[in-house]
């Protein structure tokens, strides 16, 4: 059949015409062979319309998103993602005020429903006065655990008019993915400047966004 449909087709056409025809005919047939039941068998039916799957288990998987602004001040460190940055300024706030890390915290308990930094670790509290926010994101990554999670990815992106925090994103990166116990690959750091427009522009705060991903522990 396959012969039978490429010498009459051919036949219409010689040179150089032809066999350009020749491969395009050869990559179709080659992609309906892929479409073909041998490659559908490896398709598993899914248990659920719309569950993913992994080994054909259903794979629980969870999105989160966390945000956060620290006002910069004098007489303050600055200190984000668990680093410390020598700057003019540093951010005010009830702990060292790391806004990556409370961004990263706040993500993580909205993939996990379970509110938000402020209802864990309340300003409030003074235990919490002065408090490292790795060592927070610490246990929150043990509550994820308990629930039977861990983490997949973190996106991150810290937004400064200054300093220049590129020399330190590495480190970041570090720091976050040794509290939330993966590979430094899986954790994504990015800086970037909002070029003078509003309260990040004027330096008078920083501000970081964060998203995580999160699948259910074998
Ligand atoms: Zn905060």
């Amino acid at each position: 059949m396959q012969l039978q449909v490429e010498r009459e087709l051919l036949g219409a056409f010689d040179g150089r015409r032809r066999l350009v025809l020749l491969r395009l005919l050869q990559h179709e047939l080659q992609q309906l062979s892929l479409r073909q039941p041998a490659s559908r068998k490896q398709c598993t039916r899914l248990p659920v319309p719309g569950v993913l799957q992994e080994g054909g288990q259903p794979l629980r998987f969870r999105i989160g998103f966390g945000n956060d602004v620290h006002r910069l001040v004098r007489g303050r460190p600055l200190v984000l993602g668990g680093v410390g940055i020598e700057a003019d300024l540093g951010l005010q706030g009830h702990s060292d005020a790391d806004v990556l890390t409370h961004a990263v915290v706040d993500a993580v308990l909205g993939a996990l429903g379970d509110g938000d930094i402020g209802r864990h670790f309340p300003d409030t509290d003074p235990s919490f006065k002065d408090a490292r926010s790795l060592d927070l994101l610490r246990r929150v990554v043990e509550v994820m655990r308990g629930r039977g999670f861990r983490l997949n990815n973190l996106d991150a992106t810290v937004v400064a008019q200054g300093p220049r925090l590129a020399p330190h994103i590495s480190s970041m990166e570090e720091q976050l993915a040794a509290a939330l116990d993966v590979s430094p690959d899986r954790v994504n750091v990015k800086a970037t400047t909002t070029e003078g427009l509003g309260y990040c522009g004027r330096g008078e705060a920083m501000e970081a966004f964060a998203v995580v991903s999160l699948v259910g522990e074998e």
